[in-house]
């Protein structure tokens, strides 16, 4: 197999790798950089370069995997794209979405060759898209070879895969986002436990210990035990959260709460995107059991939309349980400017419940010491950070350990490590040269091609 990382800048950023396997063309996600702008935060597509490719293959909807495949179909006229189930019935939402996104920017920082692609592109574009059950053998002939994927259950979010490919008697994984862990909404991974020739797997969490007595249910009470005092004391919560997938996690978990009287009373408010992604995974329960998760989870708990007139640096108009995007507070959403308006005040509390990047605001606020002061600069706001701050463990990334054990249980001839920052990456190249010493490890440099 020959492996390209079109994601320029590695790390967790615009994920995309070109395969080749055989005489068979695959390109595997095609994200967008979070913290990037413009041309700049797609892949660097320049290998495709006169390449006509088989076929792309999308492992689950976070922008970081989808972000830019319009794009990379305008090169490629017929090529089509698989994924789940699930996937196909969020896809279309997430990249109108992206594009309103690049929209605004556009208007706002002048961000000249946003948007990457247009609403109209991305309409012409889906009847190319397709939805393929989870866990069955699918045969796909090429232009000249041929090869055989499943797509395996990766936890993580609702439709999120791992990938199989046969090709003759040879056995590829690719693990996608993953996590393991059973989440309130969602199960876990269930992978194969096979021999692979090669396996590219996720390193999201490698420089993360993991902390004894941080169970799930454990952390789940303590954010409703955090959330219940913030109210009592008259502050308002923040939980930054990914309008997919997260944001459902936790209404689930505050509804869980509620039904056993264990939430004090307090308005709820969510992101427009995450509630319409509410009303999908609705209909992905109805229709694949993929998700459990129903409307009435919002209806119960009387979410509302989380409101407009916000002006940063002030007290919000209406306390309550903000649960908006983005997941790290980057510039622009309404995670960053809430947390501008409850950094200032004790009273208030903001709760982290998944992973932040060190260099976003999320990762800042959470570096920064209680008293210290710290600058929203895209909203010229600069305070001493006295509200509470927490970050709970209820990441949607298996922790580095469990991944570990996969990994060496798979036994690979090599592995390709991915979405990872660069001390992640480290920790799991160390510890497989350790435990699997005649497995060779690639830590890819982006746009290089390696024979795996
Ligand atoms: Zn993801
Ligand atoms: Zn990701």
């Amino acid at each position: 197999m020959k492996l390209i990382d079109l994601n320029r800048d590695g790390g967790i950023g615009a994920n995309s790798l070109y395969v080749q396997i055989g005489d068979f063309h695959l390109v595997i996600d095609s994200g967008l950089h979070p913290k990037k702008s413009g041309r700049q935060a797609a892949p660097d597509l320049r290998p495709l370069q006169g390449v006509k490719l088989d076929l792309v293959i999308i492992t689950h909807c976070h922008l970081d995997h989808i972000g830019s495949l319009p794009l990379l179909l305008r090169d490629q006229p017929d090529v089509p794209v698989v994924m789940t189930q699930p996937s196909r019935m969020l896809i279309e939402r997430m990249l109108h979405n992206s594009a309103n996104v690049m929209t605004r920017e556009r208007e706002e920082k002048g961000t000249a060759d946003y948007p990457l692609f247009t609403h109209e592109e991305i309409d012409r574009v889906a009847p190319r898209l397709h939805g393929h059950p989870f866990s069955h053998a699918k045969k796909f002939p090429g232009a000249r070879d041929d090869i055989e994927f499943i797509l395996h259950p990766a936890g993580h979010i609702p439709g999120a895969a791992g990938v199989e490919i046969h090709h003759k008697n040879r056995r590829f994984f690719f693990t996608g986002d993953v996590l393991f862990n059973v989440q309130r909404i969602l199960a876990g991974a269930m992978f194969p436990t096979a021999r692979f020739d090669t396996l590219v797997m996720e390193t999201t969490r490698g420089v993360t210990e993991r902390t004894p007595g941080q169970a799930r249910s454990h952390e789940m009470i303590r954010l409703v035990d955090t959330i219940n005092a913030t109210i009592q004391r008259g502050g308002s919560v923040l939980i930054p959260v990914f309008a997919l997938g997260r944001m459902q996690e936790i209404m689930a978990i505050l509804h869980d709460a509620r039904k056993f009287n264990k939430l004090v009373e307090a308005p709820i408010f969510a992101s427009g995107l995450g509630l319409d992604i509410a009303d999908l995974f609705d209909q992905v329960a109805r229709k694949t059991g993929a998700v459990h998760f129903t409307r009435t989870i919002l209806k119960d708990l009387k979410v509302r939309k989380s409101p407009r007139d916000l002006v940063p640096g002030k007290e919000p108009p209406q306390p309550g349980i903000y649960v908006v995007s983005s997941g790290m507070v980057v510039e622009n959403t309404p995670s960053y400017t809430l947390a501008s308006c409850l950094a200032a005040q004790p009273k208030h509390s903001i709760c982290f419940v998944g992973y932040c990047d060190p260099d976003t605001p999320g990762g800042r606020i959470l570096a920064t010491a209680r008293g210290d002061s710290i600058l929203f600069d895209a909203v010229n706001v600069k305070v001493k950070l006295r509200c509470q701050v927490e970050k709970f463990e209820l990441s949607g990334h298996a922790d580095r350990d469990e991944l570990l054990e996969y990994a060496v249980q798979s036994h690979p001839r090599s592995i390709v490590l991915t979405h990872g920052d660069p001390p992640a990456r480290a920790w799991f190249a160390e510890q497989l040269k350790q435990q699997l010493p005649r497995t060779k490890v690639v830590d890819p440099v982006p746009l290089q091609q390696y024979q795996v």
